[in-house]
């Protein structure tokens, strides 16, 4: 083999690229390796290698970053299908499985030759530079950019070298995160024989070095080393007793690797499993003997959607499967939807299977990341539980990923590339590796559900809640309507209902959940008289209120309207711009129950580590009575003493210009319910909307997810939107408005021309239209979406250039 393609971590490398092998180095797949990438020494991953060079001028390799491959075989072969289904850069999806820490830069440095030539020839610029490099010995690249400009250094370095009046060298940035290791004293060994500790005891007495001679006489009753920090614990001077005993060549003092360990804190007491209930049982079963028939075989991946409904105990299925998978000598992965809540995940499967969980994710700090990740490849853990990111954990003997929570969009990466799905990559990762799937959920995605309902997933259900009441119903749910509240004169946010729910539980000394969804605050216009909301007569979404331009606009085909004052429907002047936020639902609770205890959960209060599992446990051990939230608050939380739970506003998320906004409230609603009467007390859900017919409303309301599938799916398959075609997103964005829109409209042309070209029915282009956050960070940002049950097809023969952002599957469209 003599060339390699390379992965290489840069933002313009597209694809990777081809690098001859100098014959000094031996060149593995999945290596990390330095190679030169226009002016610059950049890290890359060798994806390929081959006897032919795809293109005729390659360079070569420079060097190995490591001796070994960093990525199995399995992991760069995962990489490969995610850049290619996502189509991103192959490095940033080798990137998910490198180490913590692992990149790093190269950067280069500049010194002075020894050169004896006339300086005087030279222009003002190379003095300028050979100045500033004589003036600190040697002068980094970087440096030397920041001081004439990025261009200019790199012009005159090269003028510079040529003249041979400096020279180049490469030098490794900083390592960031290094193995922590403390120190531990040993006796050397002829001291350990009593005797010999006598007379050195003797000795150091004479000497009046008495702390020695005590230290000495400790450690010779050790069997073990012991560290420094623990003989600072037990005597005063310990450290400078040790440096002097060390320094007579009596004791020595090696560094010994320990864990970071992000669970110390934690203390679970060991818990045997319960007995199953019938259902559950029942399920396990099924689970097993599918995967006993089907399972272990490379290439195939038993798929199961574990739909359950809320406290129906899901949890103990994934733990029983797992217990399973761990007797059969292999290993799992749990996915949680959010940080936020890997803490109570962490604690149930720790209790179950004590020492043997790792947990996985960028609240930890680096040292604890770089730790764990270790600690789980040198296979010391049976379970790794995270968000997304720990499928990428380096864990041998697979057997199983669990995917809780399967139907939230926190599963799938938005904000950078590669913008994947981690339930499909999970399905992926277990084909490659012969592992199941458990998908989990009391509201499946209507992706995964219409799978199961095809038959590619193994449906298993589980339909009764379990309580310490035993089995027992859902909760019972009223829905409010808030048009007569303002009939009633109420212009508040907490309906009547509400308020004597609140009341109701307060007294009982039970707990309630406020849940607000502040998805799309102040951006839709709705009619506070009559309920009426500003829709595109073509789209029939919501149009969204943009201020600057005091129109509302339709975000999916750019009709629009301007603001006005009164309502088209019942001309009364009761517009209301949306958006209440849960500072003001706290200020509103508080002025009625002045003596209940408050707490506010969303991202203006979280800033700390651990924020989460401290308000968490808080409310779990009734220090507040009421809990007012944003998503967080429906993610699967398990409190027994909340028996209300009451959701400020249904609307906000049905009027969200998306197609998706329906599945999204009713998952939403569902889950908020299914917070309360999980405990010994039964629960009441309280629904307030302007809408109270809507079937998404309603069948939230009667637990009814089947019910809200079959409309959904319907609705789905008249207007050609996934599961019934697949959407890819482009957003293209730039800080001048009209450049964007422009360069929007280029890309919507050729990509017509494309299709005219190839004759492509069943494609269909919806766009250019501004993006919901349309302004974002100072940059506008306009989008396109491609339609067809294979949009990605199209990409392949049109260059998009920098800016643009691809997202295949979107999980939304604004
Ligand atoms: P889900 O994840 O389906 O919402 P959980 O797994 O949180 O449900 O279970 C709901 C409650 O039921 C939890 O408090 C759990 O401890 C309890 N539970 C689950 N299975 C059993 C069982 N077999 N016996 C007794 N209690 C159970
Ligand atoms: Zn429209």
């Amino acid at each position: 083999m003599k060339y390699a393609e390379v992965a290489v971590n840069s933002p313009v490398s597209r694809s990777a690229f081809t690098y001859a092998i100098p014959a000094r180095l031996s060149v593995h797949v999945g290596q990390a390796v330095w190679v030169p990438f226009g002016s610059r020494i950049l890290q890359g991953i060798v994806v390929e290698l081959s006897d032919q060079p795809s293109v005729e001028a390659t360079k070569e390799i420079a060097d190995l970053v490591t001796d070994t491959p960093v990525l199995s075989s399995r992991q760069t072969e995962l990489a490969r299908w995610i850049s290619e289904r996502y189509l991103s850069p192959p490095f940033d999806a080798l990137a998910l499985m490198l180490p913590p820490g692992f990149e790093r830069q190269a950067i280069a440095y500049i010194q002075l030759a020894d050169s004896q030539m006339d300086l005087s020839s030279l222009t003002p610029e190379q003095r300028q530079v050979l100045h500033i490099i004589r003036a600190k010995k040697k002068a980094s690249l970087p440096e030397l950019e920041k001081a004439i400009g990025r261009r200019k250094a790199g012009q005159v370095i090269d003028q510079l070298l040529d003249h041979r009046l400096v020279t180049k060298t490469l030098e490794l940035e900083r390592v960031k995160i290094k193995p922590k290791t403390v120190p531990y004293v040993k006796l050397v060994a002829p001291t350990g024989r009593k005797e010999g500790v006598e007379a050195e005891k003797a000795r150091l007495h004479k000497r009046r070095a008495y702390k020695q001679a005590q230290l000495l006489e400790f450690l010779t009753e050790q069997t073990q080393p012991v560290s420094v920090n623990e003989l600072g614990k037990r005597f005063t001077h310990a450290s400078a007793a040790v440096k002097a005993l060390e320094s007579r060549n009596l004791v020595t003092v090696e560094r010994v690797r320990v864990r970071r360990d992000p669970l110390s804190h934690l203390s679970v007491p060991p818990s045997p499993a319960p007995l199953l209930t019938p259902s559950q049982q029942a399920a396990c079963e099924s689970i097993h003997n599918v995967i006993v028939r089907e399972g272990s075989q490379c290439g195939r991946a038993p798929v199961f959607l574990l739909f359950g409904v809320t406290g129906s105990g899901k949890t103990e299925v994934y733990l029983r499967a797992l217990t399973q998978i761990i007797s059969a000598g292999k290993r799992g992965i749990c996915l949680v939807p959010e940080i936020a809540l890997t803490g109570q995940t962490v604690e149930r499967f720790s209790s179950r299977f004590p020492g043997r969980v790792a947990v996985l994710h960028s609240g930890l700090s680096a040292g604890e990341q770089f730790d764990e990740w270790q600690w789980i490849k040198e296979g010391n853990c049976d379970v790794v539980i995270g968000p997304r990111s720990a499928l990428f954990a380096p864990l041998t003997d697979l057997g199983l990923i669990i995917i809780d929570e399967e139907h939230e969009w926190t599963y799938k990466q938005e904000d950078k590339s590669p913008r994947y799905h981690a339930r499909d990559v999970a399905i992926k990762l277990a084909q490659l590796s012969g592992a199941a799937v458990i998908l989990g959920s009391a509201t499946p995605d209507i992706h995964s559900f219409h799978k199961a309902q095809q038959g590619e997933y193994h449906l298993v259900e589980l339909k009764e809640r379990i309580t310490p009441r035993g089995y027992s119903p859902l909760p019972e749910v009223s829905i409010v309507d808030l048009r007569e509240e303002l009939k009633a004169g109420n212009t508040g946010s907490l309906s009547r209902s509400l308020l004597a729910a609140i009341k109701e539980a307060l007294t009982q000394g039970e707990q309630a959940i406020l849940f607000l969804n502040r998805r799309g605050t102040a951006t839709f216009v709705r009619c506070r008289s009559c309920g009426f909301v500003f829709r595109c007569p073509r789209c029939s979404i919501a149009l969204t209120h943009h201020s600057a331009q005091k129109r509302l606009i339709c975000h999916r085909c750019r009709y629009s309207v301007p603001v006005t004052q009164s309502c088209p429907q019942c001309f009364r002047h009761h517009l209301r711009f949306l958006g209440v936020g849960t500072q003001r639902v706290e200020e509103e609770v508080s002025h009625f129950f002045p003596e209940a205890r408050l707490l506010r959960w969303d991202r203006d209060v979280i800033t700390r580590r651990y924020a989460h599992e401290e308000l968490l446990n808080d409310f779990r051990n009734h220090k507040a009575d009421v809990l007012i939230g944003t998503q967080m608050v429906a993610k699967g939380l398990d409190l027994p003493q909340v028996t209300l739970a009451g959701i400020i506003s249904a609307d906000t998320g049905l009027n969200f210009p998306d197609f998706r906004s329906g599945e999204h409230t009713f998952q939403l609603l569902c889950q908020v319910a299914g917070r309360a009467g999980r405990g010994i007390k039964a629960g009441k859900v309280i629904i307030q909307t302007y809408s109270p017919d809507n079937y998404t409303v309603q069948a939230a309301a009667r637990h009814d997810y089947l019910g809200f599938y079959e409309k959904e799916v319907d609705y789905r398959r008249r207007y050609n939107y996934p599961p019934f075609s697949r959407l890819i997103r482009l957003v293209y964005s730039h800080i001048h408005d009209e450049l964007c829109r422009r360069e929007a409209e280029r890309v919507h042309r050729l990509i017509l021309d494309e299709r005219a070209r190839d004759d492509m029915i069943d494609f269909d282009v919806i766009g250019p239209v501004p993006a919901f956050a349309f302004r974002a960070r100072g940059r506008y940002r306009w989008q396109l979406f491609l339609r067809s049950p294979a949009p990605a097809r199209i990409l392949s023969r049109v260059t998009l250039p920098q800016g643009w952002n691809i997202d295949v599957d979107p999980v939304g469209t604004v």
